[in-house]
């Protein structure tokens, strides 16, 4: 089996002949680039560039998917957000928010012809026309939480979920439908799949706003786009898998702070699990042994598809990945009963 049918199985449990391993967010390490020779911040604004990095995941580390979308900040730059893309050892950011909550938000009718969409659009036509056929092409769009912080602001954001979360909800139905068009838009250059993030963190999000303001539209995502949503949240987020559990959405992408035999219990027999390897503890610091541990204790607790909790810190060392895929695709399982 092709490591691109191994990780789509797995992202559905489906029976796969080897461990799948892989991630939804970025992979980068100034290691990484410096082996490929390509650099942030031109990764993130040029095609070829993107292509270039993201597939070293598969090459290099060993991984079963490609993913070129290294920020959070695609979408929001064509929506109009200011976006400082950084330099090589940072990641972009951006500080000056868009919209006051209330204003009416436009989405440009070329959002997906401008820079922030395109790239990212061409990147992925990119890797599906070179590796498309051995390797998972996954590309990545934001939820309107998310979405929210980059247009307002998060603490203009936050401060309306309780002082008027109806204009919260009215702007969310608007920012949803660019994760939709956006997200239609990868699957048509090439995605077999999507990280879906939402940082619907506990800190920021109780479980209760959780349910309220998030569990339904992730569901009618999930509906709405027609391919597997890979759902990205970080941090402890066991108050609130058994609400995602219930959106139907095929996979979630888990942070180390729950621990992957609490998450594999929480989410049941349905939804597969991505990731919950610690960045810190494991992809940058740990030792040969800690980390040939770490995958067996994940495949132990039920985790589909084993890589990074989230986007590796850029100071970790790149064998890490490697040593982690190399791991898990060296482990036979026999098949569904998990
Ligand atoms: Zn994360």
């Amino acid at each position: 089996m092709k490591p691109r049918d191994i990780f789509i199985n797995a992202l559905h449990r489906r029976p796969t002949p080897r461990p799948a391993t892989g991630t939804a967010t970025s992979i980068v390490t100034m290691d990484l680039m410096e082996k490929v020779g390509v650099f942030f911040p031109q990764a993130h604004q040029d095609a070829e560039q993107m292509a270039a990095l993201a597939a070293a995941g598969h090459t290099e580390l060993g991984f079963d998917n490609v993913m070129p979308l290294f920020s959070v900040w695609h979408e929001s730059a064509a929506l109009g957000c200011k976006v400082d893309w950084g330099e090589v050892g940072r990641m972009p950011d951006c500080r000056e928010s868009l919209y006051k909550m209330g204003d009416a938000i436009r989405i440009p009718r070329d959002l997906l012809s401008r820079p922030g969409c395109k790239v990212a659009l061409d990147a992925l036509a990119l890797l599906r026309e070179r590796y498309g056929e051995e390797v998972a092409v996954v590309g990545k769009v934001f939820g309107p939480w998310t979405l929210g912080y980059h247009v307002f602001g998060v603490q203009e954001f936050l401060i309306h979920t309780l002082l008027d979360p109806d204009a919260v909800r009215r702007a969310m139905a608007t920012l949803k439908e660019v994760t939709v068009q956006f997200a239609n838009a990868q699957i048509e250059a090439g995605a077999d799949a999507l990280c879906l993030g939402d940082h619907a963190t506990r800190d920021l999000c109780s479980p209760g706003a959780y349910r309220s303001f998030l569990q339904e539209i992730h569901q009618e995502l999930n509906e709405r786009i027609p391919c597997p949503l890979i759902l990205h949240i970080c941090g402890d987020t066991s108050d609130r898998i058994p609400y995602i559990r219930e959106t139907g959405l095929p996979c979630f992408h888990f942070d180390s702070k729950v621990p992957a035999p609490t998450a594999r219990a929480l989410a049941g027999e349905r939804l597969s699990l991505m990731g919950g390897t610690s960045n810190l503890d494991v992809i940058r610091r740990g030792t040969h042994e800690q980390i040939v541990q770490d995958v067996k204790e994940k495949l132990a607790a039920g985790v589909d598809i084993i890589g990074p909790e989230c986007a590796v810190p850029l100071d970790a060392p790149c064998a890490n990945m490697k040593l982690l895929a190399a791991e898990a695709r060296a482990h036979a399982v026999n098949g569904p009963a998990r």
